[in-house]
């Protein structure tokens, strides 16, 4: 039995976009990061998530395995599932006694030296790189890009699987210089499995609004299917 219990806003049980096949999904509360087009926006405030024990979500877990199949399982996503290092920790390696496959959507946000165990219990990480440029970083997520940098390449030097994720903005994420400087240091990783470019979409827009905000990007263009096979041509992916 474990007391260890996590903050979480809500489950999705049979995810397709978050990791390799079918998912069960856990978004966690609580993120430090101010991204302006963050399309979970309810997930920011660590203290409005409910308190779930690891024991009772591996339960819950276990009566969707079936419908895993054999290159799915269980990513922990939010809000940024790092700030709660000891829970994830914890599920993860409950998770792994069971043979169910762990991925981590993070930001990437993170003192590599607080992560104790955790990469041992994780198979894949999906690490969300925001910008390039530690000012236009900062403009965007309100905190420097330094510490994700390091995040990634501590995953590279530790042999962990990694897909990154990059949302293309129009006019804030998609300028030639950087996405050159996204493809070079992807370069430098030596465990990358994947790279997606995710277009920027404005579905989350009605989640600031409800939590009595105005959206930042308000007048922002969707990016086009024409923008992201662009950024995927520059990022050589296609
Ligand atoms: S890291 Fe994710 S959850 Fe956090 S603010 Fe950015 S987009 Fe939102």
């Amino acid at each position: 039995m474990s007391e260890i219990k996590g903050r979480i806003h809500s489950f999705e049980s049979l995810g397709a976009v978050d990791g390799p096949g079918v998912r069960y999904v856990i978004f966690m509360q609580g993120c430090p990061l101010r991204c302006k087009y963050c399309h979970n926006r309810d997930t920011r405030e660590y203290s409005l998530g409910k308190k779930y024990p690891v024991d009772d979500i591996v339960n819950q877990v276990k009566r969707y395995v079936a419908y895993m199949g054999k290159d799915g399982g269980v990513t922990v996503t939010g809000g940024e599932p790092l700030l709660q290092i000891e829970f994830v920790t914890e599920l993860f390696k409950k998770l792994k006694e069971n043979n169910i496959h762990t991925a981590l959507d993070t930001s990437g946000f993170v003192n590599t030296e607080k992560l104790g165990d955790l990469l041992k219990y994780t198979d894949l990480v999906l690490l969300d790189i925001k910008h390039m440029d530690l000012n236009e970083h900062l403009k965007l997520t309100g905190v420097s890009n330094e510490k994700i940098k390091l995040f990634a390449k501590y995953l590279s030097d530790n042999g962990i699987p990694m897909w990154i994720r990059h949302v293309l903005v129009p006019g804030i994420t998609d300028s030639e210089e950087h996405l050159i400087s996204l493809r070079e240091f992807i370069k430098t990783l030596k465990t990358v499995e994947k790279v997606e470019v995710l277009g920027y979409h404005t579905l989350g827009a009605s989640k600031w609004e409800l939590c009595e905000e105005d959206y930042p990007l308000k007048g922002v263009p969707e990016a086009t299917k024409e923008d992201v096979k662009r950024a995927k041509k520059i990022l050589e992916i296609e």
